[in-house]
C-alpha cells in the first residue's frame, strides 16, 4: 500500500470524527472544532523524519557495494518512536514511511506507549553472508544512532532481520554511546541478551489470536448485528459457515501465505487448537505453495523448515520431510479453496489483479499491508471479513514493549507471563474494535480501527496543547 493511501483513509476517519462530533465536550463551537480535527489530520499526514544514508559493504569476492539504509520517525505524540528495521530488496523510502505510518496507527490502537517509526535497508539477506550481514547491521547503528536510544526511538526486528541481527546493533549501541543505558535501546534481542520470552513467535500467535477471538465471540454471542445491509449479511453468512462447521465437528480449512516466524506460527497455532478444530490445508512461502484437502502436518513441515529455512520443493523433500501435500507455485495460495487465509509474507499480495481469485471469507493481516485498498474495499463489498494489519499483527510490538519495560524496571518476565499478557491486551483492543465493528455498518474494520487509533492521536495532540 501506498503511503499516499494511508494518509487518504486517515482523512476519510477524520472526516468520519467531525460528524460523530469527537471533541465535543472540549470544543462546543462545531467550526472551531472542524478545525482543529483538520489540522490534527494535517499533522498525522505528515512525517517528523525521514533519514536516508548509505552503507558501504566491501563483499566477500572483492566489490564494494553502497546500500541505500533508511530510519523514519513518523510521529511522536503518544510516545517514543518505536518500529523495526527490515532487510529487504524491495525497501524504499516511500515504503518505509507508510510502515512507519502504520506503526503509529497501531500502537495508538492497542494503547500502547509508543510512536510510530520504521527502518530498511535495501538488501535481500539470502544473498549476504554472516560477515557482511553483521557489518550492515554495525554500519546502519553507525549512522543513524543520534537518532536512536531507549526514550527516543527503539528499533526492533521485521522483514529479514531477527534476534541475532539486533543483538549486533545493540553491541555496536553500546560501543558509540559508552556509559549510557543500552539495554532498552533495542527490542526483539535474544534470550542472552536480555531479549524477552516468546518475542519470536508473539506476532504469529496474536495474529491467530485476532481471527480466532472474532469467532469465538461470534459463537459464543451470535450477534444479532450484521444483518444490517447486504454486506453484513454475507459476513453473516461467512461466519454461521464456520459455526456449523465447528457444531458438526467438521475442521474449519486455513491457508497461510508465508512460512516464516509469523506464519509459521500461527499455522501452528492453527494446527494444535484444541478449542475449535482447524486444519491448515494450505501454506507458501516464496518458492511454493503446498495443498493438501485434508490438512498438512505442520509439526513435521517445522521439522524440515527449521533445518532448510524453507518448505520443501519437490517431491523426495516432502517425502524426507513425512508430509503429504501437492506442490504448486507460491501464488496459488491465494486461490486455494479455504474458509480463512492468514497473509503473513509481504506487503501487495492481493490486489486489482488476483482478488476476484480469493476463496476464503476471512482475510487475516499478518503482514503490513498484504492487501491494496481497492482490494480491500473489493472484498470487503463483496462480504469477506478483512482483519486489518494494525489489529492482527501487533503481538509482537506488545512484546516488545514488554521487553522495554522489563529493562527499565529490571525485572523479568516468564515466557507464560508473557504471552498471557500479550493475549488479555489484544482481547481488549479485539474487543473494543469488533464492537463498534459490528455496530458501524457502513465501515471497513480497517476503518473502525484507524477510528479507535486516530480517536488516541488526536486527543493527545489536543491534551499537549498542539492544535492551536
Ligand atoms: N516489526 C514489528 C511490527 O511491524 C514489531 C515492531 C516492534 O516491535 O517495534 O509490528
Amino acid at each position: 500500500m501506498e503511503h499516499s493511501q494511508t494518509k487518504k483513509l486517515i482523512e476519510e476517519v477524520v472526516s468520519e470524527l467531525k460528524q460523530e462530533k469527537f471533541l465535543e465536550e472540549d470544543i462546543t463551537h462545531p467550526s472551531e472544532r472542524e478545525k482543529v480535527l483538520d489540522s490534527a489530520g494535517e499533522i498525522l499526514k505528515i512525517t517528523d523524519k525521514v533519514i536516508k544514508s548509505y552503507i558501504r559493504v566491501s563483499r566477500e569476492e572483492g566489490v564494494i557495494e553502497r546500500i541505500p539504509a533508511y530510519r523514519v520517525q513518523h510521529n511522536n505524540i503518544s510516545g517514543f518512536y518505536k518500529g523495526g528495521i527490515r532487510f529487504s530488496q524491495e525497501v524504499n523510502e516511500a515504503e518505509v514511511e507508510n510502515l512507519a505510518i502504520l506503526m503509529t496507527l497501531k500502537n495508538a490502537l492497542h494503547n500502547l506507549p509508543f510512536g510510530g517509526a520504521k527502518g530498511g535497508v535495501h538488501v535481500n539477506p539470502r544473498n549476504y553472508t554472516e560477515r557482511e550481514l553483521n557489518l550492515i547491521s554495525k554500519k546502519y547503528v553507525q549512522r543513524f544512532a543520534r537518532d536512536l536510544g531507549p526514550t527516543q526511538d527503539i528499533p526492533a526486528p521485521d522483514l529479514g532481520t531477527n534476534d541475532k541481527i539486533i543483538d549486533w546493533m545493540v553491541g555496536e549501541y553500546k560501543t558509540i554511546h559508552p556509559g549510557e543505558s543500552y539495554t532498552g535501546s533495542f527490542t526483539g534481542k535474544s534470550m542472552d541478551n536480555n531479549g524477552a520470552a516468546g518475542r519470536r513467535e508473539s506476532t504469529g500467535i496474536g495474529t491467530f489470536l485476532s481471527y480466532f477471538y472474532l469467532v469465538s465471540e461470534w459463537f459464543t454471542q451470535e450477534q444479532e448485528t450484521t444483518h444490517k445491509n447486504e454486506r453484513r449479511q454475507k459476513q453473516r453468512q461467512t461466519l454461521e459457515k464456520l459455526h456449523d462447521k465447528h457444531q458438526e465437528d467438521t475442521a474449519i480449512d486455513v491457508a497461510v501465505q508465508g512460512f516464516g516466524n509469523v506464519g509459521s506460527v500461527a499455522a501452528l497455532e492453527a494446527h494444535q487448537c484444541s478449542f475449535i478444530k482447524h486444519q491448515v490445508v494450505a501454506v507458501s512461502d516464496q518458492f511454493v505453495t503446498l495443498y493438501h484437502k485434508n490438512g498438512i502436518d505442520i509439526d513435521s513441515l517445522l521439522v524440515f523448515t527449521n533445518k532448510h529455512q524453507r518448505l520443501p520443493q519437490k517431491k523426495e523433500e516432502l517425502q524426507e520431510s513425512g508430509v503429504q501435500a501437492d506442490i504448486y507455485s507460491p501464488q496459488k495460495i491465494l486461490s486455494v479453496q479455504t474458509d480463512v487465509l492468514i497473509l503473513a509474507a509481504i506487503e501487495d499480495q492481493i490486489t486489482q489483479e488476483n482478488m476476484k481469485d480469493v476463496q476464503a471469507g476471512i482475510l487475516v493481516e499478518g503482514a503490513n499491508a498484504p492487501v491494496t485498498v481497492d482490494a480491500d474495499l473489493y472484498l470487503q463489498e463483496q462480504g469477506n471479513i478483512i482483519i486489518p494489519d494494525i489489529l492482527a499483527n501487533a503481538g509482537g510490538v506488545h512484546v516488545s514493549y514488554l521487553e522495554w519495560k522489563q529493562s527499565r524496571i529490571t525485572e523479568s518476565y516468564s515466557k507464560e507471563e508473557i504471552i498471557e499478557e500479550m493475549s488479555t491486551q489484544m482481547k481488549d483492543t479485539l474487543k473494543k474494535v469488533y464492537d463498534e465493528y459490528f455496530n458501524k455498518a457502513s465501515q471497513t474494520m480497517r476503518f473502525t480501527c484507524y477510528a479507535i487509533a486516530l480517536r488516541r492521536l488526536i486527543s493527545l495532540l489536543f491534551r499537549h496543547g498542539k492544535l492551536f
